[in-house]
């Protein structure tokens, strides 16, 4: 091919930009407030939507919103609390889109810091980079004025103690194994029941739930998409990844594309679950650019579960050993949250149904995912 000249180059320019990027999403709506997020985001949302409704920008908005998870002890999966990695230390995730400047912001692997979403924040407000890292992504918060904690609860350390002696259990998890998408691996025996007598001052209840978490590492994380009357969006994803996991590894939440996008002449889209199967995906970015085709929030999502069955042959046995969630919301207001499953198993053997947490102006509420398969 002929290289072009200046004049050739100039013209090229100006004509892609004046070309839009590809067909508008079929909304039909006018935008109005809507703010949705991951189950655990009933407080979120209600936060964001009161920032909305006064005025302030939607990235604020989400971000005070799963302040409140990060911040919240309770939460195992998120921030201040959640179940820290192989040896004992909390790293979490985040990220940030910014609808009206088109920006982004992620922080992985950090250690130290409870709200990981204002670091991304400061990533895309204050520097020239989008993603900082480990030490570098500590030491810039600390620069920035945020004080270096220890993010381990009594709790979590000992959920943390218990998933080590666990590893003795041919069922229990390990990461230095061949993993998940590995070809199937032989069924392992009945874990144990009794740690009591090794933890004597533990609670039998905390005890029983450490030995949960230590066979089931958890998968958590809050996602939350803001949308204002004046078709503005904003998101945000943050996570303390997934339990027990090795020191670095970094799901999903902070990669832009994957645990988070944004484009608010679309929509946007996040995700909560087992990050390694978004990431082979690149399941929020996958689903703007369905919608932009002019697919659903709801059809969006589902192509996008099939995808990560399909990864997997529609392998069934393999496909129960994790659960993901999608959360779509366009921008005319259209929103819908997609699950894997239909359902998760709690420690007590029941199943809960997979939901998601809405908030159009009232009160927060919870509604069902649609599910790619049911859980007997
Ligand atoms: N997606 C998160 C990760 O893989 C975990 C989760 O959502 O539970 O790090």
């Amino acid at each position: 091919m002929m290289p072009l000249n200046r004049r050739q180059l100039l013209a090229g320019t100006a004509m892609a930009a004046a070309t839009p990027l590809a067909s508008p999403a079929q909304s039909t709506g006018a935008p109005k407030n809507i703010i949705i997020a991951s189950a655990n985001g009933l407080e979120c949302c209600a936060k964001a939507m009161q920032m909305v409704k006064a005025g302030r920008d939607t990235l604020d908005a989400v971000v005070a919103g799963v302040n409140i998870v990060e911040l919240d002890p309770k939460d195992n999966s998120v921030g201040y609390g959640g179940l820290p990695n192989e040896e004992g230390v909390v790293e979490l995730d985040a990220s940030v889109m910014h609808g009206p400047t088109r920006r982004a912001g992620s922080v992985a692997a950090i250690r130290g810091i409870k709200t990981p979403s204002n670091i991304a924040k400061l990533v895309m407000e204050q520097t020239d980079h989008v993603m900082l890292v480990g030490e570098g992504a500590t030491r810039f918060a600390k620069a920035m004025g945020y004080k270096e904690e220890d993010l381990l609860t009594e709790e979590s350390r000992l959920a943390w103690l218990v998933w080590k002696r666990m590893l003795k259990n041919p069922s229990g998890h390990s990461n230095w194994s061949d993993g998940l998408d590995a070809p199937p691996a032989k069924p392992g025996a009945k874990p144990s029941a009794a740690l009591q007598r090794l933890f004597p001052n533990a609670s039998a209840d905390t005890l029983a739930w450490a030995e949960w978490m230590a066979l089931h590492p958890t998968t958590g994380t809050i996602n939350c998409l803001a949308l204002n009357s004046k078709g503005e969006m904003s998101g945000c994803t943050t996570t303390s990844g997934l339990a027990w996991k090795i020191p670095g590894r970094v799901g999903d939440s902070p990669v832009i594309g994957a645990g988070l996008y944004v484009d608010q002449e679309v929509g946007g889209a996040g995700s909560t679950g087992r990050g390694e199967e978004n990431i082979r995906v690149a399941g929020a970015h996958s689903i703007v650019e369905l919608m932009r085709a002019g697919r659903s929030p709801q059809e969006a999502v589902m192509e996008v579960m099939k995808r990560i069955a399909r990864n997997y042959d529609n392998d069934l046995a393999r496909l129960a050993k994790f659960d993901i969630n999608f959360y779509a919301l366009r921008k005319d207001g259209v929103f819908a949250g997609g699950s894997l499953w239909s359902g998760t198993q709690r420690r007590d053997g029941s199943f809960t149904s997979q939901q998601f947490a809405v908030n159009d102006g009232g009160a927060s509420r919870l509604e069902n995912c649609v599910h790619l398969y049911e859980r007997k």
